[in-house]
């Protein structure tokens, strides 16, 4: 135990490939641009790959192109362990997102290779496709593919703004792997990312332990009363969509601040005829509602559709408000929760419980895997951004915390800390690789 508290990551060796991979689509502004099955998306792979297989890892790719770098355990009897995130970016993205749950990745497997640790389960580290979705719609397609919420064909058919199909793109950088989706099971997965928000730089807070990510609902609001003159309609006559909607939102910003954890935004609002001197005779209008809970979700949507028809009987007007998307709530596994508190407070980090605002890689797996997340803090809680940033002593306090959740959880399956390899190799000897068969 003492041994393994003993492994201490690199975090020079961490922060000098952030910098180097940084530089495969890097930007003038500091960021990158890393559109995912591009060619820079190739460039990285193929960087990924190398360092990998340098350390004994070997590296499958599946029919979507999500990349597995697997290092043996001591038992061949147990699923992986895994780590990972994206290596793909935004158009104009940041050298973090995504990027450090990878590399961090790897620097545990550094680290172990160095230390010729030998864990029970085998180590895997993935970099799954498709994680922004910036090219290709949705996002998350490479994970989701992987634990079944879309199919392999739906994937290939994706366009992006120019008609190249997600497989004609993947055909053409070479990163159509022979194995199929889903096909790898996967014991755990532990995901570093960036906060991508402000809460842990705002209390000064390391490390968060993200127990969830929480759930999303879409709205498509049509609110219709009738168009009249500006000039000639009395006040007490109109049946104005515009001023309908006007209450309307502020009766969604009121309620989502009554309600705990709560966000509802108004990001979109069309008004008909849009034109200065008629009255609007109808408006669609957008809202994003999350919360952590599926009961608050349901109780803030009764909430909105009772304070929508009091607006619309109060102006004569007639609204409808359609649900277009619900992605539920998604609980991260309390085990690997376990795992991370404890790494987190043997490193004597200051943590916090939290949920992840953002939709993530680690959501699909919870649904195959047992799965949670580290979070750091990012500068200013900025991120999708080329100004993204996030410190060195962060980077290297995430994969401290990384890979003693990933030692903490393997230590369920044995004894730990057990030297068992030549050290450098990486591998398992004659006798242990039969023992393990
Ligand atoms: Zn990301």
């Amino acid at each position: 135990m003492n041994r393994m508290n003993n492994l201490a990551v690199n975090a020079d060796r961490l922060w000098s490939d952030l910098m180097e991979t940084a530089q495969i689509g890097g930007t003038q502004k500091g960021g990158i641009r890393r559109l995912t099955l591009s060619d820079e998306d190739r460039q990285v792979r193929d960087w990924f790959r190398a360092q990998c297989e340098t350390l004994g890892c070997t590296v499958e790719v599946d029919e979507v192109g999500n990349m597995f770098a697997t290092r043996p355990g001591r038992r061949g009897d147990l699923p992986p362990i895994a780590m990972g995130s994206h290596l793909d970016t935004q158009p104009t993205g940041g050298k973090f997102d995504g990027v450090l749950g990878v590399l961090a990745g790897l620097e545990c497997l550094r680290t172990l290779h160095d230390a010729a640790y030998q864990t029970n389960a085998p180590l895997m580290l993935v970099n799954w496709t498709n994680e922004e979705g910036s090219r290709f719609a949705p996002a998350m397609l490479g994970s989701g593919v992987h634990a079944g919420v879309f199919d392999p064909a739906f994937a290939d058919t994706r366009e992006d703004s120019e008609h190249n199909t997600f497989g004609s793109a993947l055909d053409s950088i070479g990163y159509r792997g022979p194995l199929k989706a889903g096909s790898l099971s996967i014991g755990a997965m532990f995901e570093l990312h960036i906060e991508q928000g402000p809460i842990l730089e705002a209390e000064g807070d390391t490390i968060g332990i993200v127990k969830g990510v929480q759930g999303m609902r879409w709205y498509d609001v049509e609110i219709t009363g009738r168009e009249s003159h500006a000039g000639s309609t009395p006040m007490h006559l109109r049946r104005d969509a515009l001023t309908s909607s006007a209450e309307f939102i502020c009766a969604i910003d009121r309620i989502a601040r009554e309600m705990k954890d709560a966000v509802a935004t108004v990001g979109t609002i069309a008004t008909h005829p849009n034109s200065r001197n008629v009255i609007p005779g109808r408006t669609v209008l957008s809202i994003d509602l999350r919360h952590p809970d599926k009961g608050s979700l349901d109780s803030i949507e009764a909430q909105l559709d009772a304070a929508l028809a009091d607006i619309a009987r109060a102006h004569g007007v007639t609204a409808t408000m359609v649900r277009i998307w619900d992605s539920p709530p998604v609980p991260f596994a309390e085990t690997c929760l376990q795992s991370i508190r404890q790494a987190a407070r043997q490193c004597g980090y200051r943590s916090r419980e939290m949920i992840s605002g953002a939709g993530h890689d680690a959501a699909y797996i919870a649904r195959v895997a047992p799965t949670a997340m580290i979070f750091v803090p990012c500068a200013g809680g900025l991120s999708h951004n080329e100004e993204e940033d996030a410190s060195f002593e962060d980077c290297k306090a995430g994969a401290q915390v990384l890979l003693q959740a990933v030692l903490d959880y393997d230590r369920r399956f044995g004894d730990p800390g057990i030297e068992t390899t030549e050290a450098g190799t990486g591998r398992l000897n004659d006798k242990q690789a039969a023992s393990s068969s």
